[in-house]
């Protein structure tokens, strides 16, 4: 992992180590974990060490900070697509203070994306001098996939940074943002009861699963995300459907995708988030009415998925500050 990223909202990726232990049902179908046990490292879990680099993969941001600024550009760093950079486990706060922490310091033309699942260790792990002054190149962001983690979206809020992120991928269940990006919430939260009524979240990315397992997405839970976003002024990044496309999701010209046709898995997906499966709905056919509030999904594919919400990309970044 480095260099060219093919994740779309970042420049490149960087691995500080790899392997993590499991924290919320977002990490269920952890595709960090798939891809290390693949190639033969076993470092998932609170037991397993971690796999650490030498200099040379360590240099590797500092020649991508000259290309930046040769380019008069700033280039995103997605720090962490095979660990959790907040993570506590053995060994990790050294790496941070003696070699993360400095590279970021030293690589000014990169905006680093700080992306965690434990945002109550910002405090506990950041260097004190940037929680006093805030660094402009560090962008905090954490991982809100459903109501019950709206509290990480309130320690982000609530810790110094220049500018915040909100990852919701995979997003499994309706979420209300509204009181963390300064707007009314629309609903009383089941789940969040707290008196968060502020801007500060500079920009908000939704994502479907993929892989094996990978459960799938209602475009209400999206458009939901999607309007607040616009009410607030805060840039919307819809990356994928991710492995499900829903019913009235099937790109600008309506074209049922091709496996639709040709026994693609299919069910329905409830506001809830209950998946149910064809068969158990064996006597409903696509084409026919889900209930209210239910909508069709088809096991298309990452690819056949893609990435248009209601017809239209949302590809919103933030201004760097
Ligand atoms: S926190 Fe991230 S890297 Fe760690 S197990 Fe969860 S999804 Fe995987």
């Amino acid at each position: 992992m480095g260099a060219n990223s093919r994740i779309e909202w970042t420049h490149r990726t960087f691995n500080p180590w790899w392997g993590c232990t499991k924290v919320s049902p977002a990490c269920d179908h952890c595709y960090a974990e798939r891809w290390a046990k693949r190639t033969g490292f076993d470092v998932w879990g609170k037991d397993a060490s971690r796999r650490f680099f030498n200099d040379s993969k360590w240099d590797e941001p500092l020649r991508w900070d000259r290309a930046a600024a040769k380019a008069g550009e700033r280039h995103r760093v997605f720090c962490g697509s095979m660990c959790d950079v907040m993570e506590d486990a053995p060994g990790l706060q050294e790496i941070r203070e003696a070699k993360l922490y400095p590279l970021i310091e030293a690589t000014p033309f990169l905006d680093w994306l700080l992306l965690t699942k434990r945002p109550q260790n910002f405090r506990r792990f950041l260097p004190a001098a940037w929680l006093d002054r805030p660094r402009p190149n560090v962008v905090g962001m954490t991982t809100v996939e459903s109501e019950r983690y709206l509290w990480r979206a309130d320690v982000l809020l609530r810790t110094p940074f220049s500018w915040r992120g909100l990852s919701m991928e995979p997003l499994l269940g309706h979420v209300d943002i509204g009181p963390f990006i300064g707007i009314k919430p629309r609903k009383l939260s089941s789940e969040w009861h707290g008196p968060t009524l502020t801007r500060g979240i500079d920009w908000v990315i939704v994502g479907g699963e993929s892989g094996h397992g990978a459960r799938p997405m209602h475009p209400d839970w999206v458009r939901a995300i999607r309007d607040q976003c616009l009410e607030a002024g805060v840039p919307f990044f819809f990356k994928q459907w991710g492995e499900w496309l829903p019913q009235g999701q099937f790109g600008t010209d309506g074209d049922t995708p091709t496996a639709v046709n040709t026994g693609a898995r299919w069910g329905v997906l409830t506001m809830d988030g209950e998946y149910i499966a064809q068969t158990t709905r064996w006597m409903r056919g696509p084409g026919w009415y889900a209930d209210d509030g239910e909508v069709y999904v088809y096991r298309v594919g990452k690819r056949d998925a893609g990435r248009l919400l209601d017809g239209r990309e949302h590809l919103e970044f933030p201004e760097t500050r």
